[in-house]
Parts: structure tokens; C-alpha cells; sequence
């Protein structure tokens, strides 16, 4: 149960489904724990201390990967984003431009036989990966002036809008956005990067809105809730900690399925419904 001075921001939720403050911020503490440890194994979670320049070039492959990092190695889908950014539809100014005008026979016949003899995207999305590559091209043609640092382009208040800004493309799911807002903000200092990461804010998706609940960090598992419980806790760098919760909810605190045994917040849990 909940008693803290603080209780004056919460109001929405249920206070009865939360720790003490004692035990929410011993909890808080293990979360950023767990971050310490995914980031030994994983370089989009490690902050550069001096980001790297993002030329339009660089985004429009990097925006590539992104769409090809699913179901193969991170490395082949990187390198196919710079290939195909350099070796078709007339790379330039006009790139996404060039694409979304294309034929449609000609889009299929690039992505499945462009790289090299071989396919961009992996088997299973040999089909889907042109007609993504397309909405893409034409979103960000007309959305963004055809220049994917402009879906990036955001203030540490806003850094949320990066990974909402990537979900609303085709192909681009909740782990891709996610992936592709941790590596803009700590390799490329996106949003302020490193130097802000105090201010950087998170706007809590559905895993991390469970965890927290069912934790009793928050009163409630609602969007809005978790949002301004999560705001008035001041936490020292809210995109570590959206990493870590978020990847807790992923593999440990399934919707329907919850391996409490094996998550790391399991002995201070509360383990509310
Ligand atoms: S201990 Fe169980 S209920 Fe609590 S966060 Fe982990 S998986 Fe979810």
C-alpha cells in the first residue's frame, strides 16, 4: 500500500495497488540495474560520448535498416539499407521521390534480386518489402520533405514522438521503433542526447505501462496515468529506464503470460492483476 508524500500526484488510478515510496524507488533502482545489464550486450543501449553526424545520406540508409532489421542479422540488414540507398533508384536528392514513382514490377524486381542476386528482406517478407519500401517512400515524401531526419527531429521534452513518428510507418512495429528511437538518442544524439538525458521523456507504450502497474510503481496500467505518475518520480534518465521496463514487459510480464520467477523485479513486486 501506498504512503508516500508525494500522493498528491496521483489521483487517476487506484492508490491501494502501489508500494511504498521506500520500495518504489528500491524497484526503480532494480530497473536500472536491469538496463546496466542489457547494455552490456547490446550497443544500440549504450550512450555515445560524442554522437555521430547523421548526413541525409546516412538517414536514408539508416531509415532503411530499420525496415530490414527483422527476422535476419542486424549487420546484413544495415548493409542493405546503405546498398540499396547506393546502388538504386537513382540515389540523390530525389531518392524517396524516385521509389515512390517507380513501377511497381520494377520496386518487386530491386528488392528481391537487388542485393547482390539476392533479396533485401528476408524470406518470409519477400513480398511485403516492396509495397512497404513504397508507402514508405511516399510518406516520407510528402511528410517529411524527403528527408528522414525530419522524423527524428524532436526536443528531449518530445523524444516520445520519435518512436510514435517510426509506428505509424508499414512494417514498423513497437520493437522496431523502439530500436530505431534508442540508437537515434544515445549514438546520434538525437533529441539533445546524452547531455539531456535527465529531460528526455518517455511516453509509456503497453509493456511498460504493465509492468509498472503490476508492480505498484503506478496506480493504474492506463496510458495517461503511467504518464504523469512516471513525470513526477523525476527520474535520472528516463530512456534507460523505458529500455529496461520495456524489455522486462517483452520477455517477462507478458500480457497472458507473466515468468515471474525469472524477472528481475519479482522480490519487490507486487504482483497486482
Ligand atoms: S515479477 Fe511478475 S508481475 Fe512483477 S513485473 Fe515481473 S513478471 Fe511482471
Amino acid at each position: 500500500m501506498y504512503s508516500g508524500a508525494t500522493i498528491s500526484h496521483f489521483g487517476a488510478g487506484d492508490l491501494k495497488h502501489m508500494v511504498t515510496k521506500r520500495r518504489r524507488d528500491k524497484l526503480i533502482e532494480i530497473v536500472y540495474q536491469h538496463y546496466k545489464k542489457l547494455a552490456k550486450n547490446d550497443d544500440t543501449l549504450v550512450w555515445a560520448s560524442s554522437p555521430e553526424k547523421m548526413t541525409k545520406k546516412k538517414a536514408d540508409a539508416f531509415f532503411l535498416g530499420v525496415m530490414l532489421d527483422q527476422g535476419q542479422v542486424a549487420e546484413r540488414a544495415w548493409e542493405g539499407g546503405r546498398h540499396l540507398r547506393e546502388n538504386h533508384f537513382q540515389p540523390g536528392k530525389t531518392f524517396w521521390k524516385n521509389i515512390s514513382s517507380a513501377k511497381e514490377r520494377e520496386i518487386k524486381k530491386i528488392t528481391k534480386t537487388g542485393f547482390d542476386n539476392k533479396s533485401y528482406a528476408v524470406n518470409f517478407q519477400t513480398n511485403k518489402f516492396p509495397k512497404w519500401l513504397r508507402s514508405a517512400a511516399k510518406k516520407i515524401s510528402d511528410e517529411y520533405n524527403s528527408d528522414p531526419r525530419l522524423i527524428w527531429d524532436a526536443s528531449p521534452e518530445e523524444c516520445f514522438l520519435i518512436y510514435e513518428r517510426f509506428k505509424e510507418f508499414d512494417g514498423i512495429g513497437d520493437a522496431l521503433a523502439k530500436m530505431a528511437q534508442f540508437i537515434l538518442v544515445r549514438k546520434f544524439g538525437v533529441a539533445g542526447g546524452k547531455k539531456n538525458k535527465h529531460m528526455l521523456s518517455i511516453k509509456p507504450d503497453i509493456h511498460l505501462c504493465r509492468v509498472l502497474y503490476r508492480c505498484g510503481i503506478t496506480s493504474s496500467a492506463k496510458i495517461s496515468v503511467t504518464a504523469d505518475e512516471i513525470g513526477s518520480f523525476k527520474l535520472k534518465s528516463p530512456a534507460d529506464f523505458d529500455a529496461a521496463c520495456w524489455h522486462i514487459g517483452r520477455e517477462f510480464c507478458g500480457k497472458t503470460d507473466r515468468k515471474c520467477g525469472l524477472c528481475p523485479l519479482s522480490d519487490d513486486c507486487e504482483k497486482n492483476e
